[in-house]
């Protein structure tokens, strides 16, 4: 019965090369029924990541071998999966939110494991939400499959992180409709008040990279709306 429950548990890669900080997390996770492996440099990470097949990662941008941010674009590349950075001061944090890294929130150091935790329950329910089975949308030259999880503009097919797909389907649910960005914040992140707006910027900011720049449409002061041919 054991290794069933644990075949069944969701699988979270923690990565940080402090050990102190490490295990810690690493107990409150497995307090909290995750499973849990670790990884302490960026090598070991990637290959972790693509042996373990995490429904989530936590991730130190410092880290030996090669940084978080390198760890993030290679694992990201090879199956999308939610991130969750931990950086050392709040303006790395801004740093690594204008770089459009391809994380799906940050924590800065020091952290409580309560906040941490929190914010994975969060991040997962998010992803599952968008998960649920639903038919395509299609506007205009872009396609998203709901059920697969894809997304195709002019027949090319684009590969998107967890929150950028959440992000791009709440604006074509409602194409030509102008989102606030707190909306999309409290909507998408679940953040209640409006001091991660940037967050949204970023994101939408690496959905025109990834589609193109004439897909949102930016209205000033007030948020996007999605435009496609
Ligand atoms: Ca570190």
């Amino acid at each position: 019965m054991e290794s069933i429950q644990q075949g069944s548990a969701r699988r979270i890669l923690v990565v940080e090369d402090e050990p102190t900080i490490a295990e810690s997390i690493a107990a409150r996770l497995r307090a909290e029924g995750f499973t849990v492996e670790l990884a302490h440099d960026g090598p070991a990470a990637v290959a972790a990541a693509a042996s373990l097949l995490p429904d989530l990662v936590v991730l130190d941008v410092m880290l030996p071998g090669f940084d978080g941010l390198e760890v993030c674009r290679r694992i990201q590349a090879h199956r999308p999966v939610p991130v969750l950075m931990l950086t050392a001061r709040t303006d790395e944090t801004d740093v690594l939110i204008g770089l459009g890294v391809g994380a799906d929130d940050y924590l800065t150091k020091p952290f409580s494991l309560r906040v941490l935790t929190a914010r994975i329950h969060a991040l997962l329910r998010r992803v599952e939400r968008t998960a649920t089975p639903g038919a395509t949308i299609v506007v205009g030259d872009l396609r998203i499959d709901t059920d697969q999880r894809r997304v195709w503009r002019a027949e090319a097919e684009t590969q998107l992180t967890p929150l950028e797909f959440e992000l791009l389907v709440h604006l074509a649910r409602r194409p030509r409709a102008v989102l606030a960005r707190d909306r999309l914040l409290s909507e998408i992140w679940g953040w209640p008040d409006a001091s991660g707006t940037r967050a949204v910027d970023s994101h939408i900011k690496a959905l025109r990279r990834k589609l193109g720049s004439d897909l949102i449409r930016t209205v000033h002061g007030v948020g996007y709306a999605l435009e496609a041919r």
